[in-house]
Order: C-alpha cells, then structure tokens, then sequence
C-alpha cells in the first residue's frame, strides 16, 4: 500500500509513504506517482500522521467497575481503595467476566489511535484471577495491541499479608513490570522498603519497574527521592517510572530544586495523570485548592521525560472517561498551565514518543524499516489536534487498517439563518 499526501507529526511538507510486508519501506516527499503503480493507493488529502498513541497507564482490571458494590462518594483515593476492597470480597466474578470488561476499555482506546497498553493488575488477590485475565488477553489482542502487564500490589506489599510473596509470583507468572505504592505502606518506613523491595524484584528478574508513587498532597511524602536514588544507584534509570507524583505539585520550591538534580541524574521517566488527579486530589483542601498535578512543565523544561496516561475508565476512583487520549492532553495542558505555542504543537510527544520511551518500545517511530504502525487524524495540522481532538481516521497496524472512522458530518440549514449570516 501506497500512503499519498501525508502531514508526518513534526514534520514540514507532504509525504508519501509506502509500505511492504508489514513494514516502511520508504519516505519520500509527496508527488503525482505514475499510473504503473502496482500497489493500493490511499491519499488522505494532508492529514495529520502520528505514530499510534500510547496508554502508559491504565487499570484493565478495574474498569467498568464503579458504583459496584458502591459509589465512591468523597472522591477521595483512600475511599477508592476502601471501595474496591470490598469489592473483592462482595462481588464475584469470573475470568471472563474480567475479561469481557478489559476488552470493552482496549475496543474503546483501539478506536482512539492507541495500539500500546501499559495496564496495572492487583495482585494483591491470592486467587491471581485479574493476573490470569490480563495474561490471556495479552496474548489474544497481540495482533492488535501490544499490552505490558505491571503486577501492582493496590493495599501494598506490606501493608497487605504476604504483599511481598504475592508480588514475586506474579513475575514468576509472567507480569512485565513490576509495582509498588509506597505512600499507602503504614509507616514512611515500610514505604521505603517497599520501594527497595520493588527494585531488588526487577533486578533479579530483569523487569521494569513502574510505581504509584506519591499520590497524595501530603507535601511530607517523598518516595520519589526514593525512587530516583535507589534507581540511579542500581544504574536501572531507564527501565524505572514514577507515576501520578502528585505531591511534587505541593512540595516547596527550594526542596523541588534539589529533588531536580537528583531526577535528571537518574533518569527516570514519569507519568502524568491529569484527568483522574485533578478528580482525587485536593479533596482535604478548602481553599485555595491545590491542582495535585505533578510539575509537568517544569520536569519537560529539565529534558527529563513525561508522558500522559488515563488511569481510568469507570472504576472506584474515576466515574468517567472513556479511553480517548486526547481529551487528557487538553484537559492536562491547561492544568499544567502549558498553553504556549510551542507547548501546544509539541502536545502530542506526550502520549506518543513519551509513552514509547517509558514502556522502552522498540520500532515505535514512523521511520524506513520500521513496524508500518501509525494513526490518522481527520486534521492538517498540530495546533488543530490539541484544539480540536479530531476523529482517528485510521489505524494502521503493520500495513493493515485496523480502524477506520467516518467523521460526523453538520449541515447548517441556511433557511433559517438570516441573509448576512448566510453569506459569511
Ligand atoms: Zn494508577
């Protein structure tokens, strides 16, 4: 297949694309191609190409769920845990029921350009059931979507009885990631060493390394400093993320300042969450209300990587959402008070090549040679994206569409406008 008059993502001009045997062959710059062409030809007329975007945050496991046993009524992160504990205990489901639910949220992200998944999965569960799940539909959605499953121990590796050994199974049983969530340990102390004892896992085993971490706006919880220096001196930086950091956005300037050095040295990766923080956070505060996002400018300003994830789809700690990745980067650049120019047109990095490098994706990029996997976006230009959030056109995965979406289309009917407003 032939791509014709293609905006590439950050690029100038029009581009052709062709693609062989799943793969880019070749990038050239857009022209009338000869009536021998021997190959399918798509011209999508200067629409924006990006590559797919990616998801680096969600919780399959618990989508669909909300209001089930109860709603969560304060909004708070902590009532949220309550709520899915009792759930655990109250309603019982079925591995396909888990399932059936997961696969409804990654329809939904499908739809809306994303063919990378990084899901988390309690494993504080002795029965592994949403493990279970998650490890079969990795592989039966594989053609579709890559998936990394992180074994995310929700009421903590010491907080919950045998957290620890739960948690080392779950690798055994083929988790990728492995989890942590420090600020819900009982003590600082036991944070720390869930911190640590998180790190030893994914050395011993090979595998990467993604923590809740610091969701809170206690601006005294600092695993994050944890985090960092413990990665750093395991040289493991690249393979490690600190998610949702949310009490960086309470921290002071000065003790911020110093905590920079120390995340650029070790080069971590970070994941935002706007919509789901901006519901749980601030909700001890009166006012002023604190925003509970992490400083997302400010670590971007300091070339350290951050990428935008959902967290939730319907679950007990975010009553909406339904997949679309777009609607996070509006709603986090004006959280994030990042509606420069600039800040507006390079948006995107953050669910593509951002997500790419925290999941440490191989062949992400649209480059010659590459996986032909990419999206199109029913517009022409960057600024328009973000303002817009237009339709995915397609999605295209090793050459084949995947997704196809026919915008919506208005008619104004001109009759009952007036004269002048008629001919503007
Ligand atoms: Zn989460």
């Amino acid at each position: 297949m032939i791509i014709t008059n293609a905006k590439l993502y950050g690029k100038k001009g029009l581009w052709n694309l062709s693609l062989r045997e799943g793969k880019i062959f070749s990038i050239t710059p857009s022209q009338p191609l000869s009536n021998q062409v021997n190959a399918a030809i798509l011209d999508i007329h200067g629409k924006l190409i990006l590559p797919p975007f990616v998801e680096p945050h969600i919780h399959l496991d618990y989508v669909l769920t909300a209001g089930t046993p109860r709603w969560n009524q304060s909004g708070t992160l902590f009532e949220g845990i309550q709520c899915w504990s009792e759930r655990k205990v109250s309603v019982k489901e079925t591995k396909a029921d888990i399932k059936n639910r997961a696969l409804q949220a990654l329809k939904m992200q499908m739809k809306h350009g994303v063919q990378h998944v990084r899901t988390h999965v309690d494993i504080t569960d002795p029965s592994f059931l949403g493990l279970e799940a998650m490890l079969e539909i990795k592989e039966e959605i594989r053609p579709w979507m890559d998936v990394q499953i992180v074994a995310f121990p929700q009421e903590g590796i010491y907080a919950y009885p045998k957290g620890d050994e739960l948690l080392e199974e779950s690798l055994n049983m083929g988790a990728d990631v492995v989890g942590a969530i420090p600020h819900y340990e009982f003590t600082r102390e036991d944070g720390v060493l869930s911190v640590k004892k998180a790190l030893e896992l994914a050395y011993k085993y090979g595998k990467m390394v993604d923590i809740h971490c610091d969701e809170i706006d206690d601006e005294q919880s600092r695993f994050l400093e944890v985090v960092a220096a413990e990665s750093y001196k395991l040289g493991m930086g690249e393979h490690v993320t600190a998610s949702h950091t949310t009490a960086m956005g309470s921290y002071n300037n000065a003790y911020a300042y110093k905590l920079f050095k120390l995340l650029k040295q070790a080069n971590i990766h970070f994941v935002s969450l706007p919509k789901a923080n901006l519901h749980l956070q601030g909700r001890f505060d009166t006012f002023p209300k604190r925003r509970g996002i992490t400083r997302v400018k400010e670590l971007l300003d300091a070339d350290i990587n951050v990428c935008f994830g959902l967290d939730s789809i319907m679950d007990p700690w975010y009553p909406l959402g339904d997949g679309n990745l777009q609607r996070v980067v509006e709603v986090g650049l004006h959280a994030c008070h990042m509606t420069g120019y600039e800040d507006i047109t390079s948006a995107y990095d953050l669910i593509t090549i951002n997500g790419a490098k925290t999941l440490n994706l191989q062949q992400y990029e649209i480059k010659e040679g590459n996986k032909a996997n990419f999206i199109v976006l029913d517009t022409d230009n960057e600024y328009d994206a973000v303002r817009c959030q237009p339709s995915v056109l397609y999605s295209v995965r090793e050459g084949k569409i995947m997704v196809e979406t026919k915008p919506a289309e208005t008619q104004m009917h001109a009759s009952i406008f007036s004269k002048q407003f008629s001919e503007n």
